[in-house]
């Protein structure tokens, strides 16, 4: 099995009450696949730019990542993003966003990307997104957008909304999207544009899962020090749909709760360093020691009366 992404290929700029990067490997898609190739075969598509070089393909690479996807365009700079974060983390601000060479990208898959059984559409241009779709033939297909992505493609991204099988989105976004005040009747809004399964991201304060049989939620774990959130979310998506990929791309409730508590276990990680920089020395065996953290944190023992 194998699972494609399309996403932000970038270079971003990050400043955090605990320190900054001026430039380091990011974007969607960098994220994703990295968690994700803890779980299953990878393949990345975007375009990069001239300043796209070897040390970061290596980077890709040396986590088993199919790059064939990624479109070099000549004379071309890569997507570039800034952005800073309160002392609560969980405040971010955009304070630059430079597509560069996405404003031209026409996705042209290759046919190992184009048959990959479980698809991500990460935040990208909505049109993109449905383009990508459109070309594949996966079993499953998620996507996750932002407020850039409501505010200015609004109607565009509700069509690519509805053809997904999966919407993956911050909390604040679904609730920008429909327009609802709680979750649960936003998430049945998004549900009626076509998906059967919902996941919100609520940063800190975990994830929850809706679908047409129910709902199940996640705290995030527990951590001392938080250096930088950049790519929590993608990373949880990672983990999420990776495992997915590893089950078939199975959406049953019981595979569903698995694969948040493994986006979960990821993202917890990726927050302890500056943007991707933990996936260098992440290995699986602590993905699992965290993944069993959350099942003795989240355990409730039953209750006998009488
Ligand atoms: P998150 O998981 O939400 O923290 O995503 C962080 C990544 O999103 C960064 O590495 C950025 O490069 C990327 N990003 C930020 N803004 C955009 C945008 N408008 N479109 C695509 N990717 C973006």
């Amino acid at each position: 099995m194998s699972v494609v992404v399309v996403g932000s290929i970038a270079f971003d700029a990050v400043k955090t009450p605990f320190g900054e990067r001026e430039r380091m490997l990011g974007g969607s898609a960098v994220h994703f696949s990295l968690a994700a190739s803890y779980f299953s075969d990878v393949r990345v598509v975007g375009p990069v730019g001239d300043d796209f070089g070897e040390g970061e393909y290596d980077a890709l690479r040396a986590r088993g990542i199919n790059t064939d996807d990624i479109e070099h365009v000549e004379g071309g700079k890569t997507f570039f993003w800034a952005g800073e974060y309160e002392w609560n983390v969980n405040i971010r601000h955009t304070l630059d966003t430079q597509l560069n060479v996405f404003g031209e990208f026409q996705p042209k898959l290759s046919d190992g990307a184009k048959a990959a059984e479980v698809l991500f559409l990460a935040n990208i241009q909505p049109d993109l997104q449905r383009e990508v779709r459109e070309q594949c033939s996966a079993k499953l297909a998620g996507l996750d957008s932002m407020n850039y992505w409501i505010e200015s493609t609004r109607d565009s991204l509700v069509k690519t909304i509805g053809g997904v099988d999966l919407v993956l989105m911050n909390d604040d976004e679904v609730r920008m999207l429909t327009e609802e005040p709680t979750l649960l009747r936003a998430a049945r809004r998004i549900m009626d544009l076509g998906p059967r399964v919902v996941v919100v991201k609520q940063g800190e304060y975990g994830a929850a899962l809706f679908t047409e049989e129910g709902f199940f939620s996640l705290p995030a774990y527990p951590l001392e020090t938080v250096i930088d959130p950049t790519g929590a979310g993608d990373s949880f998506a990672g983990g999420f749909f990776g495992y997915l990929d590893s089950h078939g791309g199975a959406t049953d409730d019981a595979t569903l709760r698995r694969a948040m508590t493994y986006g979960s276990a990821v993202a917890s990680f990726w927050v302890e360093e500056f943007g991707c920089e933990r996936a260098e020395s992440l290995t699986r065996d602590e993905i699992e020691e965290r993944y069993e953290a959350f099942r003795a944190m989240t355990a409730v023992e039953g209750v006998t009366t009488g």
